[in-house]
């Protein structure tokens, strides 16, 4: 029986990669800054519609240089709710991850939770777009203004998201995506770092390539966050497919939908105004005990989803014991179902089928 997994990497048609590879060969140019990064920034910034855009090695990295341009210091309020990797890069740049808890409905960190969790020590909020769901980007904008903190979001699973007509990566003062193999847009393994801010986009220029200044000039400070031309044009076979890609994934999520409809399953709620990409497909069952007996269910049929995300970064053993009850209990009773360009109906059908088989 073949696997299904929770997602499945867009692989574009050998020849178009090879194409780009002939091009490596004749420069013998691999990595620094190639044409075919620079092509590809170019691209994205046009694609995406945002002003400063650079390409990184991974999403942490994003994030980690995010926090050091921005001179992040001491506490800084994040969500219980992502990827390790959103709490990691704070404790693994000195800072102290504080957790404000997350709405019910939209996943993502909650304006008053944020408020209240804000001390002499704030220097920063860092969010993320759970899902790919706009964070309420307005009021984390007023709160950040009121008491002059910055804000990064974390975008992982944002491209392609408009918010309100415009790219949701417009919005805080930084804005990190992933380009990992498991991300809708990726670049094998790859990151951006977006912003509108000229003086930042200086910083972040030579933070991501050691400090450099010229071969033998130094700004300041940096680490190695370059990429190679193999991601690059991996980038660039991708680029194009995007929303074709998007396209299928939101034809698969409405079958989902319509399939899943009158059972017990919900969903979390699309922030007003917002066009998704859907990057996942999340469902909260009733208990936990009603998730791993589905799971169980469903590996045994070869079908594997992800608990994304579990546990609740608040748990962390690196973190000290601090509370995010809606957090914690999300993470129990939350599942990211097999989603993909390529899935077929019948296998959709399949994991609908073998869900209502066990919850009403
Ligand atoms: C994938 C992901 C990251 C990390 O990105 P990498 O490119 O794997 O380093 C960070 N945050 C979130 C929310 C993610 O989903």
């Amino acid at each position: 029986m073949q696997q299904i997994n929770v997602t499945k990497t867009y692989l574009p048609p050998l020849e178009e990669y090879t194409a780009y590879l002939k091009g490596i060969w004749d420069r013998g140019h691999l990595t620094n800054q190639g044409p075919l990064l620079v092509e590809l920034e170019e691209k994205l910034r046009n694609y995406l519609g945002v002003k400063h855009l650079f390409v990184v090695n991974n999403g942490t990295i994003a994030l980690q240089i995010a926090i050091k341009a921005l001179g992040l210091k001491n506490e800084i309020i994040t969500t219980p709710f992502s990827y390790v990797a959103t709490t990691s890069s704070i404790a693994w740049e000195n800072c102290t991850p504080v957790f404000a808890d997350i709405d019910p409905k939209t996943l993502c960190m909650n304006p008053d939770e944020i408020k209240k969790k804000i001390t002499p020590s704030t220097s920063a909020i860092l969010a993320t777009h759970v899902y790919g769901n706009p964070c309420n980007v307005d009021s984390i904008k007023e709160i950040a203004d009121t008491n002059k903190l910055k804000v990064i979001y974390d975008a992982a699973h944002a491209f392609g998201v408009n918010y309100k007509g415009i790219s949701v990566l417009n919005y805080g003062d930084i804005s990190t995506l992933s380009f990992h193999a498991t991300k809708l847009f990726h670049t094998i393994e790859g990151g951006a770092i977006i912003t509108d801010n000229d003086e930042l986009a200086h910083k972040i220029g030579y933070m991501r390539n050691f400090g450099h200044n010229g071969p033998e000039a130094f700004f300041g400070a940096g680490i190695n966050g370059k990429t190679s031309e193999f991601n690059a044009a991996m980038g660039l076979c991708i680029l194009p497919k995007v929303s074709e890609l998007i396209e299928a994934r939101k034809r698969i999520s409405k079958i989902y939908d319509e399939l899943l409809k009158n059972t017990s399953l919900k969903k979390p709620e699309l922030t007003e105004r917002t066009e998704y990409n859907y990057a996942y497909y999340p469902v909260l069952f009733e208990t936990e005990e009603q998730l791993l007996e589905t799971r169980k269910r469903l590996n045994e049929n070869s079908i594997f989803p992800r608990r994304y995300f579990y546990p609740s970064l608040n748990t962390m053993n690196y973190v000290g014991k601090q509370d995010a009850p809606v957090s914690e209990e999300v993470s129990r009773r939350v599942l990211c179902l097999p989603l993909y360009y390529d899935l077929e109906n019948d296998d959709v059908k399949k994991v609908a089928e073998i869900i209502k088989s066990l919850i009403e």
